[in-house]
């Protein structure tokens, strides 16, 4: 394990621009050596700095960089404790999903029963898949099939990520519709579909973090013009994509929301993305409106300020910190985190 994480190739490379400098550094305090021969002394130890970093304690700046190091493992240790990664061995959101894990379709569901009418999804570690404003919308489309995603415009061979960590369900081709897509499903219960993809960067059953590639943008499929095609689901069902992220600022509108009913209503609104300034800052409004239609009603969240304690917001709500955990599924010791939301309702 710690052998594994010594050789994470994002350390070992930002080890060896480290090592480069501390090396340069030393030799600036050297002034007897000239440029001529300090010159190839840098490359060499550019050329080998993986195999010398194995010999630890030999130089000097060897030592510095191995106290750097174990700052970058602490950073990195840290970013895991704050989104720790699922259990690589097991299916993500497996009770959810009745222990199915088929690798094939996008709505492959069919045989699930016991669907949960509400289920709150964590959205923490949220990354947007590509950069590209969006091209067309969840919706209808005249004569032709219903859009159950979003487009985002992407150029070929741009890079794809991972909305959020997870497992690689599905990777597959489809002539007719997606094209080269994958589907992850990730531990908070979605799952993620990613068409007309170029090339796949991942394969069946990887697991992968929110955030890094899993593919390149193309125009596969039933595809005009090179676009990422991007579908959230639950359970197979799609849910409209501007529910849950903010495409404009790229961002999710709160760190959870809850999939209920309402989650899967097909919208009457077009999928035509208008482009006129007047009609996109409506068209923006209109989409939040939507989009915090689930606060409504008997769901209340609190957002968590300096010094709240589970109590002191099981009272304020008239609600037992026993209810408050079982609603958030954390437990009474889990520390309370500024500006993250509770349900209390
Ligand atoms: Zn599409």
């Amino acid at each position: 394990m710690q052998r594994t994480k010594f050789f994470d190739p994002k350390i070992c490379m930002t080890a060896s621009l480290l090592f480069v400098a501390l090396t340069a550094f030393s030799q600036a305090g050297a002034p007897k050596k000239t440029t001529t021969t300090s010159r190839p002394d840098v490359s060499y130890k550019q050329e080998h700095s993986s195999s010398l970093k194995k010999q630890s304690g030999l130089f000097a700046d060897g030592l510095k960089l191995k106290m750097d190091l174990s700052i970058l493992e602490e950073t990195k240790a840290r970013e895991e404790d704050e989104f720790p990664m699922f259990d690589p061995e097991t299916i993500p959101a497996e009770d959810v999903y009745g222990g199915l894990w088929p690798t094939s379709h996008v709505a492959a569901y069919g045989t699930l029963t016991e669907v949960p009418d509400s289920f709150l999804v964590n959205l923490a570690n949220f990354s947007i898949p590509c950069k590209g404003y969006m091209t067309s919308n969840f919706g209808r489309r005249g004569s032709r099939r219903y859009h159950y995603g979003v487009d985002l415009k992407a150029q070929i061979g741009d890079t794809i990520y991972a909305a959020f960590d997870g497992k690689v369900r599905v990777k597959d081709f489809e002539r007719r519709g997606y094209g080269n897509y994958i589907v992850l499903r990730h531990p908070n219960g979605l799952e993620t579909v990613y068409g007309h993809l170029s090339a796949f960067l991942v394969k069946e059953n990887d697991v992968v973090r929110s955030g890094k590639p899993i593919g390149l943008a193309g125009n596969t499929g039933r595809s005009f013009g090179s676009h990422l095609h991007f579908e959230f689901r639950f359970c197979g069902k799609p849910i409209n994509p501007n529910f849950i992220v903010d495409f404009d600022n790229k961002v999710c509108h709160r760190d959870e929301y809850l999939v209920t009913d309402s989650s899967y209503k097909k919208t009457t609104a077009s999928s035509k993305v208008l482009y006129n300034k007047a009609a996109a800052s409506t068209y923006v409004e209109s989409n939040k409106e939507a989009a915090n239609k689930y606060v409504s009603g008997t769901v209340k969240y609190h957002r968590i300020k300096k010094g709240d304690t589970l109590s002191a917001i099981a009272m304020k709500y008239g609600v037992s910190v026993k209810n408050l955990c079982s609603l958030n599924r954390i437990s009474s010791r889990t520390i309370l985190r500024e500006g993250k939301s509770l349900r209390v309702s």
